[in-house]
């Protein structure tokens, strides 16, 4: 079925996954791209439509033009790394998702409300140095991927390290600088969810692993070299690979995500969060997900599965990755005219 709206997105970050899926779905297709990446994206013949700007900041160079042309347009990690909450709520082209949801998710005392209100598991956070009793995690605000953090062992290294501490900056960052988490020893699992408001169904679509540089590394030099060498871990993301969980903890998994959902309807508003969202998790030995963070958003890792997941699978007789899932969420509105429901 061929469908008279466009799905858009940036170039950038799962544009690729978004796109491919609103093709599947019968949508035309645009991607708005700075000039360095219209070659690349030129490549795939399930993108009709490039509209170029500088840089990404420029998007809203194009805004009225998108308005015009019965544009969706998709967000995905790019639109708060580059354009900030103020700039996304700027947006005047209808957006997949509940703006609302930003203010919660880009503050991070705002998020851990809201993962408390739905009784999810959290590392501690240390108001001051002062409180440090165990290792920790130094997290500078805003969406920066890993950037800039640093591990601590005790008071004294903290003292130590937060001198030459310089919080990255980024369109999301706020005016405190950065925030002490206990540092939990556990392996990251990152779990990819959608819930649908049509449905009024929660969807385990996905799983990944981020491939960490340097800290995945560091594990690749015999421990006695590792102590000679003034290596300190970071935590930027390269890469991602799959992961399937333990099945008994499978449970578990759906019931937080459905806690986040209903928390996110009491606190947010009556929409709350829909859509695809992940729940970034460090899983313990005793099999328990402690959530560092959540993304309100389709997150990178789920780039993985554009054929599908083992997880889609077991949902969907097709192939569904999360960039298509949005799609067929788009699509299923417009059937039932109630497109309204799922745009800000
Ligand atoms: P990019 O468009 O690659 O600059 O990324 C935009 C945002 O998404 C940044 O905050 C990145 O850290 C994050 N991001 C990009 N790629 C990945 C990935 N493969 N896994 C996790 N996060 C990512
Ligand atoms: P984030 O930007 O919060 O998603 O964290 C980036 C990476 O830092 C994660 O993928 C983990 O490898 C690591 N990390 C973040 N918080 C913690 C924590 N509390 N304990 C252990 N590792 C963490």
């Amino acid at each position: 079925m061929k469908l008279n709206y466009t799905i858009a997105t940036l170039g950038s970050h799962s544009a690729l996954q978004i796109l491919k899926g609103a093709k599947d779905e019968g949508f035309k297709t645009l991607i708005v791209v700075t000039p360095d990446r219209q070659k690349f994206y030129g490549r795939f013949p399930f993108i009709d439509k490039q509209m170029v700007i500088p840089t990404y900041k420029d998007f809203a160079r194009v805004d009225a033009q998108l308005q015009k042309q019965k544009v969706i347009l998709i967000p995905h990690g790019s639109f708060v790394a580059y354009l900030g909450v103020a700039g996304n709520k700027e947006i005047k082209t209808p957006y997949f998702g509940n703006k609302k949801v930003l203010d919660w998710e880009g503050d991070r005392n705002q998020q851990r409300k809201w993962l408390t209100e739905a009784k999810i598991r959290q590392p501690r956070i240390f108001k001051n140095a002062a409180e440090i009793d165990c290792p920790v995690i130094v997290k500078g605000f805003g969406a920066d991927g890993g950037q800039g953090y640093f591990v601590a062992q005790t008071q004294k290294d903290f003292a130590q390290q937060i001198k030459s501490f310089a919080a990255p900056t980024s369109a999301a960052t706020e005016s405190k600088k950065y925030l002490i988490q206990e540092y939990i020893v556990g392996v990251p699992m990152y779990l990819h969810f959608f819930y649908s408001p049509i449905t009024k169904q929660v969807e385990l679509l996905s799983m990944d692993r981020r491939y960490e540089t340097n800290v995945d590394g560091i594990g690749r030099i015999p421990a006695n070299q590792q102590m000679q060498m003034p290596i300190s871990p970071s935590f930027v993301v390269v890469g991602n690979s799959p992961l399937v969980v333990r099945e008994s903890m499978l449970a578990e998994a759906y019931e937080m995500a459905e806690r986040f959902v209903t928390a996110s309807q009491k606190i947010i508003d009556q929409r709350g969060i829909f859509g695809p969202f992940c729940l970034e998790t460090i899983v313990t030995p005793d099999q328990k997900f402690h959530c560092i963070e959540a993304s309100c958003r389709i997150v990178a890792g789920t780039n993985l599965f554009i054929d599908s997941s083992p997880y889609a699978s077991l949902i969907y007789d097709e192939p569904m990755s999360t960039g298509r899932r949005i799609a067929r969420e788009i699509k299923i509105a417009i059937q039932k005219k109630c497109l309204e429901e799922v745009i800000d």
